[in-house]
Order: C-alpha cells, then sequence, then structure tokens
C-alpha cells in the first residue's frame, strides 16, 4: 500500500493518492490563480501576492508546489495581458517582472514557447514602446550589425534569422490583419493583439526574397540577409500595414516590402508595427506636447487676466475710496456690494479653479487677447461698477 502524495496518508490499494486530495489541490490551484490574476490586474505587488497565495494554501492544506504551474499560468495571462494593452512604464515592468520572478517562473523558461508563456518578452517590449514614446532612448546593449549615419541611435535588432523579408505582389486579402483596437496612449496609437492572437491564416499575395535580421533605430529600419542589405528611412515610408506576426511597409516606389518574424510562435506584429509608428511619427509627437504647453499657458494667461481683472477691481475701489475721502462724496451700497462680489468670486479658489481647468480642456483658439470666462464672471461687477460711478 503506497502513501498518498498529497497528504502522506494511506492512499489505499492500486492508487497513489485520495481522489479528494487531488480534487482539492485541483480546486486550490485554479482558486489561487484566479486570485494571482485579479491582483496583478488590480496593481498589487508581489509580497501582497504571495501572502495571498500563503494564506489560500495554509487554509486548503495544500503544498505550493501542487498548484505553481496553475498559479504561474494565470501569473503570466495577466502580465501578457498588461503588457500588450498598452506601453508600460519602468515601474510597471519592475512590479510585473518581481511577480514573475517571485512565483519563479524561471523554472519552466525551457518550457515558455510550448505553453506559449510569453509575459517576459512581451513585457520588455512594451516597455520598450513606453520609452520611445516618451522620447527615452531603450537600453541597447546588442552588438549593431550594420553600418549607422551620424546621429542614430540602434532601437532594437531582431537575430540574425529572424526575419523573412517578403514583397507584396497584390494588395487586396490582408487576412492576417490585426483585428484588435487601437487605444491611443500618449502621444501614439497602440495597437494591441485584441482578439487577433491565434488566428494563422495566410496573406495571399507575398512572394518570399529573403531571410535575415532587422535593426530599427531611432531613423530607420535596416535588413541584411543572405542578399543584398538594405536600409529604409524611415521618413520616407508612407505607410505601415500591422500584422499579427509582422509588418508592411509601403514606400513611395517598389513593392510593399513585409518583415514577418519568427520569435518560436510568439506573434510580435503589435511591437514592431507600435515601434516602428511610434519613430516615424516623432516629429509629429511634438504636436500633442505643444498642445499641452499651449494649454498650460493659456491657464496662465487665463490665472493672469483674473489677477488683472482683480486688480482693476481693486485700482477702481480705491480710486472710489479716494474720491470718497478727497471730495467727500459717500460710496453707495451697490458698489461696495460689486466690490465684495469681486473679490469673493476671485477668492474663491476650488471654484475659479475648476474654471481655469475647464478652460484648459476646451482651448478656445487663440493664445490671448480674448476675454475668457473667467474675466467675463470677475468682470461683471466692475463693469456696473464703473457705469454706475
Ligand atoms: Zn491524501
Amino acid at each position: 500500500m503506497s502513501l498518498c502524495e498529497y497528504c502522506g496518508e494511506k492512499a489505499g490499494w492500486l492508487q497513489s493518492s485520495h481522489p479528494a486530495c487531488v480534487a482539492k489541490a485541483n480546486t486550490t490551484g485554479q482558486a489561487v490563480k484566479e486570485l494571482a490574476f485579479s491582483g496583478i490586474l488590480a496593481g498589487k505587488s508581489y509580497e501582497d501576492l504571495s501572502t495571498e497565495a500563503q494564506q489560500a494554501l495554509a487554509e486548503n492544506k495544500v503544498l505550493f508546489k501542487y498548484v505553481h504551474e496553475t498559479l504561474l499560468q494565470g501569473v503570466n495571462d495577466a502580465a501578457s495581458q498588461i503588457a500588450l494593452q498598452s506601453p508600460i512604464s519602468e515601474e510597471e515592468l519592475n512590479r510585473l517582472v518581481a511577480i514573475l520572478q517571485g512565483f519563479d517562473i524561471t523554472a519552466y523558461s525551457g518550457e515558455y514557447s510550448t505553453r506559449r508563456w510569453f509575459a517576459f518578452p512581451q513585457l520588455g517590449m512594451s516597455n520598450i514602446l513606453w520609452q520611445v514614446l516618451h522620447h527615452n532612448t531603450p537600453f541597447f546593449d546588442d552588438e549593431v550589425r550594420f553600418n549607422l549615419q551620424s546621429g542614430e541611435t540602434p532601437i532594437f535588432q531582431t537575430g540574425e534569422t529572424n526575419v523573412m523579408y517578403s514583397e507584396q505582389r497584390t494588395v487586396s486579402g490582408h487576412t492576417r490583419s490585426f483585428g484588435g483596437l487601437s487605444i491611443p496612449v500618449g502621444c501614439g496609437i497602440y495597437y494591441h493583439i485584441g482578439g487577433s492572437q491565434g488566428h494563422q491564416e495566410r496573406t495571399s499575395g507575398l512572394q518570399e526574397v529573403d531571410i535575415g535580421g532587422i535593426l530599427i533605430t531611432s531613423l530607420s529600419l535596416y535588413f541584411g540577409g543572405q542578399k543584398t542589405p538594405f536600409r529604409i528611412p524611415l521618413d520616407r515610408v508612407l505607410r505601415y500595414q500591422p500584422f499579427v506576426d509582422g509588418v508592411g511597409v509601403c514606400e513611395s516606389h517598389g513593392a510593399p516590402k513585409v518583415f514577418t518574424f519568427d520569435y518560436r510562435s510568439m506573434d510580435t506584429g503589435w511591437f514592431f508595427y507600435n515601434l516602428l509608428l511610434a519613430l516615424t511619427n516623432k516629429p509629429q509627437t511634438n504636436g500633442p506636447e505643444q498642445t499641452i504647453t499651449r494649454k498650460a499657458k493659456q491657464s496662465v494667461v487665463n490665472l493672469q487676466n483674473a489677477f488683472d481683472t482683480f486688480q482693476a477691481a481693486n485700482d477702481a475701489f480705491t480710486n472710489l475710496l479716494k474720491n470718497a475721502v478727497v471730495k467727500n462724496t459717500t460710496i453707495n451700497t451697490e458698489d461696495l456690494a460689486a466690490y465684495t462680489a469681486t473679490v469673493e468670486s476671485f477668492l474663491q479658489s476650488p471654484k475659479h479653479l475648476k474654471n481655469i481647468l475647464s478652460l484648459c480642456q476646451k482651448p478656445q483658439g487663440r493664445d490671448t487677447a480674448r476675454p475668457s470666462r473667467v474675466q467675463k464672471q470677475v468682470g461683471q461687477p466692475l463693469y456696473l461698477w464703473t457705469t454706475g460711478g
């Protein structure tokens, strides 16, 4: 008679474990997996997730090793989902890497491809996109295999034989195009894989030309293989086509070039498409920044206007007071009320700030010299006042 591997008690003739023990380990595994999945999406740290998992295991008297694999599936899926959802910051990258390593996903490193556990590379790629979109230079320590031009910074390089370079002979039938949603993020557009993951239809009209490697720099795309290497300056690209496992590059002349990437069954089209798009749109990405700067400037102008109005009201009141003293006239209550209203409306800072914020959100189209809502609001008592005097 053998002992049950789960609880250590006698398992009975012809069985190595109690069916009840196996069932309990499975349910606990599912519970811990869901706990990790939702916790990761909710932004929890490894420490918190680990404590929760350990509590669940202790309550059910199940050892970690029996839930490890199931738990990791949840951990990988959540991290992968975050990586593909939008470009991730350095901080988010660190949190997720700590979770993957904390739950020891590297114990299965030899099986990432067969299990389709791609969270690690996807997080890395997602962060490269974040860096580029934020005008940082991503960390690059590969040996550059092309001669770069001056002022060109290497961003990402594939392996020497990772890329199939094809030419598109017919323009119709892009059945492998993304079905995913596009989400605007920061200064760029980010296409995530969406529902298209796992689609394996073939694009028609692709003629394979060469196998080689790609280097993407701040200014160009280099391809080198068996045949003549070439460089495509990004500013000469008219359009990119997103594919699940590749990217199409359309220049003003010649057949569209399609680069398909072989990353051991991991789809990387989302990464290369977004990366090239972000790098190509770089000069234009100053646009939104300029808009933000303009908005900030506008809010300063608005605030200045409000101050000016207040200052004018104050000056007018001072004059009124001076006149009253010098000419021995009386200040009527209407004037006084108007002044009080001006001061009060200005001093109601939360409301005031809210007004300014709403103005920032709806730029007026001109930078200065247009009466803002703030000015009108504050100005009204002043208007009544000056004509009433
Ligand atoms: Zn048992």
